[in-house]
């Protein structure tokens, strides 16, 4: 039940707006489950595949040490992820299977009510706070535009009241957080939905043959759902 080189793992996000699609995918994908004790994983019962349970942010990490052989976590952090590795020249990198049709979501740059916005251009000589450097790096840095980026770990919403920036770059789906802080959606940097990744490292014909059956299960019900 645990061999390591015959059963698959797959990270999904503990508890958040991935976590019940994730889930119910799998479930529609055949997987019958048992729950571990712990609340970490779940062991496939029907097929030779476990499900383990953490942060979305650690979810990339644990697929590109090989911990995991796939993760499903958005674009966002993928992204983000795959910029800080290769600034560090990690290789070989964690490699993206298919996308999934939920955890969609936009990247963009918000400005705070009142204050005028063309284009990137206006973001020049700025303070952006963002939870995204290494993707509001690359944008900025394909336009051009020297800007100050804030890394924060949250509430960026809150940022530019606090005098803390004058942008924030931040994601958005109804826009009713945005709206509530007072900021307007000025430009979007990047569409997010959810996606597999899966390890760097080579793994066995048994388990490429799982994570086939698993993408032609999951093209399936994607189908279905359309
Ligand atoms: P964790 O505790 O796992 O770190 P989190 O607070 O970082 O959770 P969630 O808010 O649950 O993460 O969002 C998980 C992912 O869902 C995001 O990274 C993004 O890909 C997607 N998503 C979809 N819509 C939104 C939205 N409106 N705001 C934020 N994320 C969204
Ligand atoms: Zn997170």
């Amino acid at each position: 039940m645990m061999d390591k080189a015959t059963r698959l793992k797959v990270a999904l996000q503990k508890s958040g707006r991935l976590t019940d699609n994730s889930l119910d995918l799998m479930v529609r994908c055949g997987l019958k489950y048992s729950r571990g004790k712990d609340q970490l994983m779940c062991y496939g019962e029907n097929m030779p595949l476990d499900l383990l349970f953490v942060r979305d942010d650690d979810i990339p990490d644990l697929v590109q040490q090989d911990v995991c052989d796939l993760g499903i976590v958005g674009l966002n952090v993928i992204e983000e992820k795959r910029l800080a590795f290769q600034a560090k020249g990690v290789q070989p990198l964690f490699d993206q299977l298919m996308t999934l049709d939920y955890g969609k979501c936009r990247l963009s740059i918000a400005v705070p009510d009142g204050v005028e916005y063309k284009d990137a251009r206006s973001l020049h000589g700025k303070r952006i706070a963002t939870t995204y450097p290494n993707i509001l790096a690359r944008y900025l840095r394909q336009r051009d535009v020297q800007a100050e980026i804030v890394t924060l770990s949250g509430a960026v919403e809150i940022a530019p009241r606090l005098g803390r920036a004058d942008f924030i770059c931040d994601l958005v789906s109804t826009g009713s957080t945005l709206l509530a802080n007072h900021l307007w959606e000025a430009e979007t940097i990047l569409e997010s939905q959810a996606a597999i990744i899966t390890t760097p490292v080579p793994v066995s014909a048994e388990k490429q043959d799982w994570i086939h059956r698993l993408t032609m299960r999951i093209d399936g019900v994607q189908q279905v759902k359309e």
